[in-house]
């Protein structure tokens, strides 16, 4: 079926409902193996690390929300890049946006290059500097737009269009936009990662990655590294996804207005050094968002000015909660440099500019004046006098 708007995909989309029963949910079929009727003769299914009926209908619903071939369901968003990455060859490199998720560089930096797949950190955000960077060896491009920490913005059809030229593999980790903000295969994309942990489950109760595929060809390669290294998402916490996913819509628009009214916040605060939030006129990546993506998303990261102590900064937040992760419906803030991009050595941290002072904000979906009044008391409270 196709709908005039995703917010009925969310809801309706891939396999929603039971078709033995009726039952409007898809139910959680916490089975390890699957009845034979004879030898070869299965009705679907054989044991649940191949596939399982609930993982199924979550796999089915990403890939008609991103709009690609097939979708798969993984236990972590790194154990979907892990199996995405295996795709490569040894002796293959990849091309990484300036700043990702630290968890993706350990990947590549930690356990990748022991079989002797590569790395090389490229300014994707300048895509006549990532087309310097494709030597012979490069193989695929893992874009983050906005990319973390900084909300750096890449244009990924341009992106995709200089990556294909040169026969490389387009990757996407669409984590912090979604398909409800932005669907990077409609920009050229072959493949869509997910940190399904964050705002597609969005409800902080559950580690979960998606992968999505542009083609039959990738759908049979990435099936088989799947079943072959077995990262696959147990049946209750597909269902839990699928229940997130229906919601997403709704909460995303709640979470975009108080982020934009937050950002603007900040912007205008005397505390505030730099804001980074491609939601504002004044961002850098602003333009080059507004093509690809419907808003500025949720994630906003900022600078204090140096006479504000960031311990007590974070030590005088009463409501906004400190801790790894993001995309819960409550406000959560990080300390990227001794957190989340802790991985990542400091001299490649100072490089990309991911200061000590950087301060990453997930704006919540609380009553938008409870959010800025915690702020506002916490950097009153931090002034170093
Ligand atoms: C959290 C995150 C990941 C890793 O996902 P896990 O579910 O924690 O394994 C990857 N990419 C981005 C952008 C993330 O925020």
């Amino acid at each position: 079926m196709s709908y005039k708007g995703i917010e009925t995909a969310l809801i309706h989309g891939g396999i929603s409902t039971d078709e033995r029963t009726g039952a409007v949910n898809v139910p959680i079929y916490q089975t390890s193996t699957f009845k034979q009727d004879g030898l070869g003769k299965m009705r679907g299914y054989e044991y649940s690390r191949t596939g399982n009926p609930t993982r199924e209908a979550l796999e089915a619903l990403i890939a008609e929300l991103e709009g690609g071939y097939a979708g798969f369901a993984f236990a972590s968003g790194l154990a979907a890049e892990t199996a995405v990455l295996s795709l490569l060859n040894t002796g293959d490199r990849v091309l990484i946006s300036s700043n990702v998720y630290g968890g993706t560089f350990r990947l590549l930096d930690k356990i990748f290059n022991h079989f002797n797949i590569n790395y090389t950190i490229s300014d994707t955000e300048d895509p006549a500097s990532f087309e310097k960077d494709i030597t012979p060896d490069v193989k695929a491009v893992l874009i983050e737009s906005p990319a973390n920490p900084l909300m750096t913005i890449t244009d990924i059809r341009a992106v995709a269009e200089i990556a294909h030229k040169h026969g490389l593999l387009v990757i996407v980790d669409n984590t912090f936009m979604t398909p409800y903000l932005q669907r990077p295969i409609e920009l050229g994309a072959d493949i869509v990662v997910h940190s399904a942990t964050k705002y597609l489950g969005g409800h902080s109760d559950v580690v979960a990655g998606l992968a999505v595929v542009k083609t039959k060809e990738l759908a049979e390669r990435i099936a088989f590294i799947q079943n072959s290294t077995g990262g696959v998402l147990p049946p209750f916490d597909s269902f839990l996804l699928i229940r997130g996913i229906k919601t997403l819509g709704v909460r995303l628009d709640r979470h975009v207005e108080n982020a934009q009214k937050a950002a603007e916040y900040l912007s205008k605060h005397s505390a505030v050094k730099s804001v980074h939030y491609p939601g504002l006129p004044t961002d850098k990546g602003y333009e080059v968002n507004k093509k690809q993506a419907k808003n500025g998303g949720v994630m906003i990261s900022f600078e204090l000015k140096d006479n504000y102590d960031i311990n007590v900064f974070f030590e005088s937040l009463e409501l906004i909660t400190l801790a790894e992760s993001l995309g819960g419906v409550e406000s959560l803030v990080c300390h990227p440099s001794s957190m989340t991009h802790a991985s990542i050595p400091e001299d490649i941290r100072k490089k990309v500019g991911i200061t000590d002072g950087l301060i990453r904000l997930s704006i919540g979906i609380e009553n938008i004046d409870d959010i800025l009044e915690d702020l506002d008391r916490a950097i009153a409270k931090s002034e170093v006098k």
